[in-house]
């Protein structure tokens, strides 16, 4: 019996690929891989749609997430971007990639996955899926069931190991033809939609641009919290993060790290405003005691960003600073809040009294990634 390995995102187009593969009478087994730039998975569990989908197929699947290697991609890659800073192409390589390593590993015959032609403007035309095939090292080894019909035959298809009539020669990005299948194939709960990716988004790629060219040495940790608050690049070139919701302050707070600063309200709501160090060529910053201080310029931006965006917005607000693994207390804070009441805390850290809002003309040049419409994936 001929043997798949089912590239499976838990969306309509991967299942249905599946469940034509298996209809067939060809065993299946998918792979799921997980970025954090997926906006429909959680990060370290895999997608649960994929989940979902390879339980109700019968099917098992594994999950592989892209790590470091994959940002490298992300900063530079050979073929070019969509429409936000998403690599689509050099990202179909790197996978399929992955994938092969995977085919040979469990024996497999060949790599399936649920893409149409012509769907993507960048990653799923004609010439783009032939590229990807031969830089892949897959060449011959992909069978793309919806399209099978439109592209030459796989070598699966040559040999006589899957029947070539019994594929499909969907093409577009009109869905019609894969909602009747899904009626068909009885697949009614899809729940992660195409263009799920973060790097197709507008804002998200602003800001992903702004730290590539400002902190070319960041690492996926730092990627990741670009999904995460409001971003500012302060004037001494610190990062200011501040969280939208409780969810998006309990992050800031976790992910806080020797050389950050923290800002929280005192008794009163409102965000979690983490200031954070431009990641050196010399990469991490953890336990790095020679971190400068943040300028005074900086620090008091921050605690005015507090300000702006707490509950009791416009009026003034007592800010607890904490420097974290850092010596406490700081004297540079009292350049920073000279006109203010400072309070020193037992544990070192500091609560200044009555921080002014900042105003809008005031904030508006450190902004990063101003919200705009959505990209589409390419
Ligand atoms: S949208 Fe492009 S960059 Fe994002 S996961 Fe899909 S192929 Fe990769």
């Amino acid at each position: 019996m001929a043997k798949a390995l089912l590239l499976l995102s838990g969306g309509l187009d991967s299942t249905l690929a599946g469940r034509i593969l298996l209809k067939m009478g060809i065993e299946v087994e998918a792979v799921n891989f997980t970025s954090p730039f997926c906006r429909c998975t959680p990060k370290t569990f895999g997608c649960s749609a994929a989940r979902q989908a390879a339980d109700r197929m019968g099917i098992p699947v594994r999950v592989l997430v892209k790590g470091e290697d994959y940002l490298d991609l992300v900063k530079h890659p050979k073929h070019g971007r969509g429409s936000g800073i998403n690599p689509c192409i050099d990202c179909r390589i790197f996978t399929f990639r992955k994938a092969a390593e995977l085919m040979k590993e469990m024996g497999a015959d060949f790599v399936a996955t649920g893409e149409v032609l012509g769907q993507r403007p960048m990653s799923q035309q004609r010439r783009s899926l032939e590229l990807i095939e031969r830089q892949s090292g897959l060449e011959g080894l992909i069978v793309r069931p919806l399209s099978a019909q439109l592209l030459e035959p796989s070598l699966p298809e040559q040999n006589g190991l899957i029947d070539r009539s019994q594929l499909l020669a969907i093409q577009g990005r009109s869905r019609q033809e894969q909602f009747s299948l899904a009626k068909e194939y009885e697949v009614f709960d899809y729940p992660c939609p195409a263009g799920g990716c973060l790097l197709t988004d507008a804002e998200f790629a602003a800001r992903m641009r702004e730290l590539f060219e400002r902190e070319p040495a960041c690492t996926l940790a730092d990627a990741r919290l670009l999904s995460t608050g409001r971003h500012f690049r302060l004037p001494d070139g610190m990062r200011a993060v501040v969280g939208r919701d409780e969810k998006e302050n309990e992050i800031l707070e976790s992910v806080a790290r020797a050389g950050d600063w923290l800002l929280q309200p005192e008794e009163t709501t409102g965000p979690t405003v983490l200031l954070r160090h431009p990641v050196t060529t010399t990469g991490a910053t953890d336990n790095d005691n020679a971190l400068p201080a943040p300028s005074p310029e900086s620090l008091r931006l921050g605690a005015e960003l507090l300000a702006r965006y707490a509950q009791a917005n416009g009026t003034v607000t007592d800010v607890h600073l904490r420097a974290c693994g850092q010596e406490p207390a700081r004297p540079f804070a009292n350049e920073a809040f000279a006109d203010h009441a400072i309070e020193i805390q037992p544990d070192g850290s500091m609560i200044v009294r009555s921080v002014q809002p900042a105003q809008p003309q005031a904030i508006e040049p450190f902004r990063i990634g101003k919200r705009a419409a959505a990209a589409q994936p390419a």
